[in-house]
Formats: structure tokens, C-alpha cells, sequence
């Protein structure tokens, strides 16, 4: 059983000052939550100060994303390495809005991965099939694909850092969640696909978090599925105490005078 893992996407939200608000008071909660693996994503302008905020903490920061290409002549993109200096050591790569509503193919996702680790960066891989395509049954056959092709020259150690999201489209901020036993169901395909490219054998090991309109009502039953190892949440994550009464799923330490 891994470390739960609860990562918060805030998507294009928060200013510099609204995101260090929430830090300083999700940094004063820490010992609530430190049998959890607490991750923040703000939008890009707000990394430093997210960082800075964070110093002294063991939450993690991640960047929404990064360019396929390393430097040049890409205007308003943000590469890998700026986003290390900026104090990331996560990083989401291929969300479902990159790549439907900003057109993100497999192929460039796996360009990002591979510069992702080069960097040394842990990325949070999201792959996940609309609507139409699981009423087309084909859910189990894109996720494969998805998968084998985003991790394509990525080695069995790097996979060993991988995170990834089992995002479904049609669960995404439209209030929607799948059951747990759907996601379950795909997450066990997720863990067997990454052995099987990893070519390790054995128990699967890589973390498969779920995403789609959690919320305080839903965090306990999906969290109760064995291969769902955490959560990336969107909305419900922009509010710090909705967001911490996720982050405190059946907690084991509870805060002070409850
Ligand atoms: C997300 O942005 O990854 C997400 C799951 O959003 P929401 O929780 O709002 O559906």
C-alpha cells in the first residue's frame, strides 16, 4: 500500500496573494496530515512564491505543465528546467484539458515525460477516455494506448518515480464520478500495462491516483478501493477546507481538540 497522495489542481485560479493564503494555512495543518503525500499545483506565475511559502514544509509543488522542447524560440511556453528553478518537483503532464481543449497528442505528452525525468522531475502522467469512448467500450484499449504511448524510451527506473492520474474525461469538473468500482477497475488495467512496459514481473508498484469531481462525500469510497492510491483534485481543492477535509480521509492523526 502506497502513502496516500493528494494532489490539489488549481487550474487557472488563485493570484500570487490567494495562493500563498492557502499554503500558509494548509503549512499549519501539516501535522494533521503527515501520514499523507500532500501535493499543490498553482498556475505558473504563482511557483516561486507557492515555493517559498513552502520552504520548511514536505508538501510537494508541481507546475500544470511544461513544453516538449527544452529552450528556444517557443513563445509563451514554460520549459522543464524553469519550472525546477521556479521550486517544482512535480510536474502534471497531459491533462485532459492540454489535450482536448489545447489539442496535447500522445506524442508530444511523451516528449514531456522523457524531458520530465531528464530534469529529474516526478511527473503526474494523466491519461483517461471520454464519454463516447467508454459508451464505445473502448476505455481499457485508448488507456493502453495512452499509456504505451506516452512512456515510450522512458526507462524502468524513471517509471519508478511516475505517478499516474486515471482522469475520466467525462468526470472532469462536470460533478460526475465514476464509481469506485469503475475506477478500480480501470486503475488495476493502469498498474498491469506500466508492468508489463516496464518489463519488471512482480506486484505492480506504480501509484494510480484518481481524478474527477472528488469531494468530501466521495474521498472515502474511492479511497477504499486497493488499487486507488490517491486523488487529484480540481475543484473541491480550491477551497482549504474542503480541500483538507479530503486531504484527512479516515485520519489517523487528528487535529488538535477534535
Ligand atoms: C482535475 O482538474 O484534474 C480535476 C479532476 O478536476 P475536478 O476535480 O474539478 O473534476
Amino acid at each position: 500500500m502506497h502513502t496516500p497522495i493528494i494532489a490539489a489542481n488549481w487550474k487557472m485560479h488563485k493570484t500570487v496573494s490567494e495562493a500563498v493564503d492557502f499554503i500558509s494555512g494548509l503549512k499549519k495543518e501539516e501535522a494533521t496530515f503527515s501520514d499523507r503525500r500532500v501535493i499543490v499545483a498553482p498556475p505558473f506565475t504563482a511557483l516561486r512564491p507557492a515555493a517559498d511559502a513552502l520552504s520548511g514544509s514536505s508538501i510537494g509543488l508541481a507546475a500544470q505543465n511544461m513544453s516538449y522542447a527544452e529552450s528556444g524560440a517557443f513563445t509563451g511556453e514554460v520549459s522543464a528546467g524553469m519550472i525546477t528553478d521556479a521550486g517544482c518537483t512535480y510536474v502534471i503532464i497531459g491533462h485532459s484539458e492540454r489535450r482536448h481543449l489545447f489539442g496535447e497528442t500522445n506524442e508530444q505528452i511523451n516528449k514531456k515525460l522523457v524531458l520530465a525525468f531528464k530534469e529529474g522531475l516526478k511527473p503526474i502522467f494523466c491519461i483517461g477516455e471520454t464519454l463516447q469512448e467508454r459508451e464505445a467500450d473502448e476505455t481499457i484499449s485508448l488507456i493502453r494506448q495512452q499509456i504505451t504511448e506516452g512512456l515510450i524510451n522512458i526507462s524502468a527506473g524513471d517509471i519508478d518515480s511516475l505517478i499516474i492520474a486515471y482522469e475520466p474525461v467525462w468526470a472532469i469538473g462536470t460533478g460526475r464520478t465514476a464509481t469506485p468500482e469503475q475506477a478500480e477497475e480501470v486503475h488495476r488495467v493502469i498498474k498491469e500495462t506500466v508492468q508489463e512496459i516496464s518489463d519488471k514481473g512482480g506486484t505492480p508498484t506504480v501509484p494510480v491516483i484518481y481524478g474527477g469531481s472528488v469531494n468530501e462525500q466521495t474521498i472515502e469510497s474511492l479511497m477504499n478501493q486497493d488499487n486507488i492510491d490517491g486523488v487529484l483534485v480540481g475543484g473541491a481543492s480550491l477551497k482549504l477546507e474542503s480541500f483538507l477535509n479530503i486531504i484527512r480521509f479516515r485520519a489517523s492523526v487528528l487535529p488538535e481538540g477534535e
